[in-house]
């Protein structure tokens, strides 16, 4: 079928200003055109949608959720002991609440067993809603290593290799690895590699030659040095934590410059302490001294603000299913940027649509609003390009053509 979404302007995602009085025309799954109103005749042939002071945009992609975890403060005590069926349900909800937040893509970046390629054909097969999935499979992590609860334990190159072509024999449209500990894994220390570049650059050569692309999680400095070295297509968080426990952190600019350089994407998941301190949940002394990223949000935000200065392209992580990151929530990403990180609204947002969609190798057929690419599109209600903050107010989403939500009622 054909539809007209009318809006008083749009975003097409690459443009850096908006076409005014906009139009967008969608034919079934495909955009057919991007367009003005005046464009069209007075009583066009199809279904009209039109958002007095709104704003059409591409879909955002959500490029970093752990589907089977709960969001909750107690998710790790979860995700530990719950069934695989349990999991299971809660990743069925959790690609719902993603798709009616305006999510119309999302890179899951690490679940248990086999949970995200049954949810992804579910989706697929429209069995369940939910928005275009791309899965890793489980995590490649050390024994021990971070989210070794869930992941694949693989300590040697050989070891690594083996459960990187697994998953891609599962199903994997990119791969996961940890390249350090994480705050979420105790005693998996946060502050230092679990792998070597060497191993991780094996990784990247063997993904390449089976046409995926690996992102790695990197917190310590040493971690973000072995993943530039290696050439990681996507470090996450890049954190910069330092090896000396008495420093926040450990900041090598000139190792921006590299990343820059091999032009890879850093999802810097820089939403986690926003979401805290906007939903007013207080950090405890226990979390603050665990996590520099929630003591020290000024320094964080400052770190990342020169990594961008230097180049660095971004793209748009928020970590769901981490305590208190919930599949609503991604539009605190972009609001996290602008208000945090101080870059543009409009330059948020293509973090939030097209480099994503570039660093997941599909901006072909997503990311922008462009003509037979697919009908991938929110109506925000408002201007996010006067307060970012609009983004959380999305009034209508189609995704791969399907109607999901209309004047703020989700329809499915
Ligand atoms: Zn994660």
């Amino acid at each position: 079928m054909r539809r007209f979404l009318l809006a008083d302007q749009l975003i097409d995602g690459f443009n850096d200003k908006p076409i005014k009085n906009a139009a967008l025309i969608l034919q079934d799954e495909k955009i057919e055109a991007v367009t003005t109103q005046d464009q069209i005749g007075r009583d066009p042939d199809g279904e009209i949608i039109n958002v007095a002071g709104g704003t059409i945009m591409p879909g955002f992609i959500e490029m970093h959720a752990h589907m089977h975890c709960s969001a909750e403060p107690e998710a790790f005590d979860q995700v530990i002991s719950e069934s695989h069926e349990e999991l299971l349900m809660r990743s069925v909800e959790a690609m719902r609440n993603t798709l009616i937040s305006g999510v119309t893509t999302v890179r899951d970046l690490g679940s248990k067993n086999e949970i995200a390629f049954a949810v992804k054909k579910a989706v697929e097969d429209r069995k369940i809603n939910g928005p275009r999935l791309l899965v890793t499979g489980t995590p490649i992590t050390t024994t021990a290593g971070h989210c070794n609860f869930f992941g694949t334990e693989a300590d040697t190159a050989e070891n690594v290799i083996s459960a990187l072509r697994n998953q891609v024999k599962l199903g994997a449209d990119y791969i996961k690895i940890m390249s350090t500990g994480g705050v979420f894994t105790p005693r998996s220390n946060v502050r230092a590699a679990q792998y070597t570049t060497d191993v991780l650059r094996l990784a990247v050569e063997d993904a390449e030659r089976l046409g995926v692309r690996v992102a790695a999680h990197c917190h310590a400095t040493e971690g973000v040095i072995n993943c530039a070295e290696a050439g990681i297509h996507n470090l996450i968080h890049s954190t910069w934590l330092s090896a000396d426990q008495t420093q926040n952190w450990d900041y090598r600019p000139e190792i921006a410059d590299m990343i820059a350089e091999k032009e890879l994407w850093v999802d810097p998941t820089i939403a986690i302490a926003t979401i805290r301190t906007e939903k007013g949940i207080p950090f405890t002394e226990e979390e603050l001294l665990a996590s520099a990223v929630l003591s020290d949000m000024e320094g964080r935000f400052a770190i990342l603000k020169d990594m961008w200065d230097r180049g660095v392209k971004f793209v748009a992580g928020l970590d769901t299913g981490m305590s208190y990151v919930e599949f609503g929530d991604f539009a605190y990403t972009p609001q996290s940027m602008v208000e945090g990180m101080g870059i543009s609204e409009m330059e948020a947002i293509i973090c939030s649509t097209l480099s994503s969609a570039q660093c997941l190798g599909i901006d072909e057929i997503t990311g922008t609003l462009e003509t037979n690419k697919s009908a991938d599109a929110i109506i925000v209600a408002g201007d996010p390009l006067k307060d970012i903050r609009k983004l959380h107010d999305i009034d209508t989403i189609i995704s791969q053509g399907h109607l999901i939500k209309r004047a703020g009622k989700v329809l499915i």
